[in-house]
């Protein structure tokens, strides 16, 4: 049988480089990943990005050098389930574009991808508030689609006071549902078939 589906989970660039110790650290960045090990189960449709940039790129006029394509800091950190991932996008992989947002990515269409899907709700997490996750929550919202994010499962750069808090503001401003883990409730086993075209 093949049900329709309503809702994805979006992980947002959790990889080496936004954790602790990385090239791009947030302060906080691997307890997001705890958080968003439990909430896999609640999803049957699961897509996390990555920030995957070549070694030259305008994006690091601005920013240290980070999660180079195909380096260990680009990579998922190893307590992150991802193997539980149905679809990876590639974002900012040009030399020319930030790629701070999900629908940017260059290897698959995200609007597409979740209208062929029949997806209608995007539950958004992961790295950074104040980037990452900012400009995929409004790219969700503009694009038509229901947008929660669970807050728990979110972390910042935090490179002034507010920073972060300022995010969430934003996002429910261009509105977004802020949730937390605890609100989300359980999918009952049941596996889907995903189209990625
Ligand atoms: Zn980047």
């Amino acid at each position: 049988m093949i049900r329709h589906l309503h809702k994805a989970l979006l992980i947002v660039d959790v990889q080496n480089d936004f954790c602790p110790g990385g090239a791009l650290s947030t302060p906080q960045g691997n307890k997001v990943i705890p958080v968003i090990n439990k909430v896999l189960d609640n999803f049957t449709f699961i897509i996390a990005s990555r920030d995957w940039h070549p070694r030259v790129s305008v994006h690091f006029n601005k920013w240290p050098e980070h999660c180079l394509q195909k380096t260990k800091g680009a990579e998922f950190p190893k307590k992150l389930n991802s193997n539980k991932f149905d679809v990876i996008l590639n974002k900012g992989t040009r030399n020319i574009d930030d790629g701070y947002s999900a629908f940017e990515a260059t290897n698959i269409n995200l609007k597409d991808l979740l209208k062929h899907n029949n997806i209608s709700e995007l539950y958004i997490c992961g790295l950074t508030a104040e980037y990452c996750v900012l400009s995929t929550v409004l790219d969700s919202i503009k694009n038509g689609f229901t947008t929660y994010v669970i807050k728990d499962a979110v972390e910042g750069i935090r490179q002034n006071k507010g920073d972060f808090e300022d995010a969430f503001t934003e996002m429910e401003k261009a509105g977004a549902t802020i949730i937390t883990s605890e609100d989300l409730k359980p999918t009952s086993g049941i596996t889907q078939n995903i189209s990625l075209n």
